[in-house]
């Protein structure tokens, strides 16, 4: 029987153990505290903030919100976040991306303190993660791990299939996996005969953000199945990158969307700001 790993659920326990945790650290007088930052009208992107606001509401952490102008210059934007560096109550800081152009978003998330980059994108966090040292994991490929964690998969020797290379889940879902030493391939645009190399996945992970786009049949009987993609479709529905229905029938386990790897993203944000008030206490930047 296929498992469909119900990220909603998992998240959910994860935001309980949080909420108590969140307790634990305001009888210590610390509010954990996350600022989130979001510049310009992105529709995806004010859709995110506000559910990122809500949970941290839900689990008790303190929101510092700010909606910036479209307009807003870099260097107002580098002045918020030094602003934001040196504010003891804000112990993590998000900035919602892709910024509006002309907005020089690498330029902006190497100006986070690292020990406050609780989306794990700065490239201190990032050359940890290559280096196999412990840093801030990038929300979306630590919620993946959770979920595989929940079904007790062991990665160990396994194909890993990654389906897109983005700095934000390909490349650190990748190092990652291998980390856990899974044999990983890595596909993008340019992967020659795709669907070959995802029919030898023991695990694939689709990252693309295109609709459906992994067809049920590219599915390997007994494969565990994870979908990133979040797409809507003409009649407003919401779908991953892979088939789900036709998937379904041949994996031992897979993601639905939604669901699946979104809120565990969320859930991820929470728990790595979490970390970062609790780091305050142990070793303070
Ligand atoms: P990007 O657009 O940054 O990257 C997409 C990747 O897919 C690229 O590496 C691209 O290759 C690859 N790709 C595109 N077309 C093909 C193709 N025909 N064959 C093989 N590979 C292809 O996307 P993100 O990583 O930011 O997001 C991917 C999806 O995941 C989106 O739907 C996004 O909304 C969703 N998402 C969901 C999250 C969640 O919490 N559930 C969090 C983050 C993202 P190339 O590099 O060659 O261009």
């Amino acid at each position: 029987m296929t498992i469909i790993i119900d990220g909603k659920k998992i998240a959910q326990e994860i935001k309980k153990i949080l909420s108590n945790e969140v307790s634990l650290l305001k009888q210590n007088n610390i509010t954990p505290g996350l600022a989130v930052v979001l510049v310009g009208q992105n529709a995806a992107s004010q859709v995110y903030v506000r559910n990122k606001r809500k949970a941290c509401a839900d689990v008790g952490i303190q929101g510092f919100d700010f909606n910036l102008p479209e307009t807003t210059s870099q260097k107002e934007l580098e002045n918020l976040i030094a602003k934001l560096n040196g504010d003891d109550r804000v112990h993590g800081i998000l900035v919602q991306l892709p910024l509006p152009a002309p907005l020089d978003e690498i330029a902006i998330l190497e100006k986070i303190n690292p020990a406050k980059d609780v989306d794990g994108f700065h490239p201190v966090n990032m050359g940890r993660l290559v280096s196999g040292l412990p840093s801030f994991r990038p929300c979306t490929p630590l919620g993946i791990m959770t979920m595989l964690d929940s079904i007790g998969y062991k990665l160990a020797g396994k194909n890993a299939v990654v389906v897109g290379r983005s700095k934000i889940v390909g490349k650190p879902i990748a190092l990652m996996l291998l980390e856990r030493h899974a044999t990983v391939t890595v596909c993008h645009s340019r992967t020659q005969n795709l669907a070959d190399v995802v029919r030898s996945a023991d695990i694939v992970i689709a990252a693309i953000g295109s609709p459906e786009f992994i067809k049920g049949d590219w599915i390997k009987d007994g494969a565990v199945v994870i979908d990133v993609g979040i797409n809507r479709t003409g009649d407003g529905t919401l779908v991953g990158d892979v088939e789900f229905e036709e998937a379904s029938k041949h994996a031992s386990a897979i993601t639905p969307v939604p669901g699946g790897v979104g809120p565990m993203t969320i859930a991820m944000l929470l728990k790595n700001t979490v970390e970062a008030s609790k780091n305050t206490i142990t070793s303070p930047l």
